[in-house]
């Protein structure tokens, strides 16, 4: 079982690039979809880890210690939802741990995994992993091996890699090929596109000993949530079969195992090992 299950624990308006400065504007749905994924995980026995905004943790203490008290693990999804490669160093570094410090007094356990908002370490921000390693930070989970037009390395190896010089290790996003073209498991490919797209890559990526990384957003549970106009490229996917998120996602939990992303690692760690790689293998430029 070398399967990672991931929430990327945020509300819809935060999915969408809304400034931060409006989001109280927009009706806060975060627990619907929260509640149903949560139920989910916990028919199936089946432990997730949540990357969390810091700002969401402040907002709703009582949902990330329920979570932390049913085995979760939790990790920082930053505190504002800014791409990383719009941010200074220092905007990056004061958010990530203050993120750190609000999630471990509710937690009371160590946090030291990472996923940045819209997978948005990419080359132009690759001084992002020495500033997590310093942090107290040794898992990343920020980088997607599919270049889109907003996120993504395409030299970023398909594995488990340690980062060589600060000894961050990076989950990417899984990564597998059907009909000539890339995908990823979870998001907008698992609910678009047809279930056994996905379990088909999962076993696939199985049957090489390759680990999978999952990842997951409340409102893709969460279909009745506001329609409102943003960008047309994002607004495509946004909305796109969110009625099928809840029963796909039932059917993955029946078929596979899954776990938080540091009981993979460790695991994976055991069977594999890691491997070092430069950080010039993921400068695509
Ligand atoms: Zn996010």
């Amino acid at each position: 079982m070398l399967n990672a299950f991931t929430v990327d624990f945020e509300d819809w308006y935060q999915g969408i690039e809304l400034p931060f400065a409006e989001w109280s504007k927009h009706e806060p749905r975060i627990e619907k979809g929260l509640y149903k994924v949560a139920e989910l995980l916990a028919k199936h026995n089946q432990k997730a880890t949540f990357f969390t905004l810091g700002w969401v943790g402040e907002k709703y203490p009582e949902m990330v210690k329920e979570l932390s008290a049913a085995g979760h693990e939790f990790g920082s999804h930053s505190y504002s939802h800014e791409k990383v490669y719009r941010q200074s160093k220092e905007e990056f570094r004061e958010e990530i741990r203050k993120t750190k410090a609000i999630l471990e007094s509710l937690t009371g356990s160590k946090v030291v995994s990472h996923r940045s908002p819209f997978f948005s370490i990419t080359s132009q921000c690759l001084w992002a992993f020495d500033i997590l390693a310093e942090e107290g930070y040794t898992i990343d989970c920020s980088v997607s091996p599919i270049k889109t037009w907003r996120y993504g390395i395409s030299t970023c190896p398909d594995e488990i890699f340690r980062i060589e010089g600060n000894g961050l290790i990076e989950f990417p996003v899984s990564r597998f090929k059907l009909f000539g073209k890339n995908w990823a498991i979870g998001g907008a490919y698992f609910r678009i596109f047809p279930y056994v797209f996905t379990s088909s890559g999962i076993k696939r990526r199985q049957n090489a000993s390759a680990a999978n990384m999952f990842y997951i957003h409340p409102w893709e549970y969460d279909p009745q949530h506001p329609k409102i106009k943003f960008e047309r490229k994002a607004m495509i996917t946004h909305y796109a079969r969110l009625g099928k998120t809840y029963p796909n996602t039932d059917k993955m939990l029946r078929q596979f195992r899954f776990n938080t992303v540091s009981n993979v690692i460790n695991q994976y760690e055991k069977q594999h090992g890691i491997r070092s790689v430069s950080l010039n293998v993921l400068n695509d430029q």
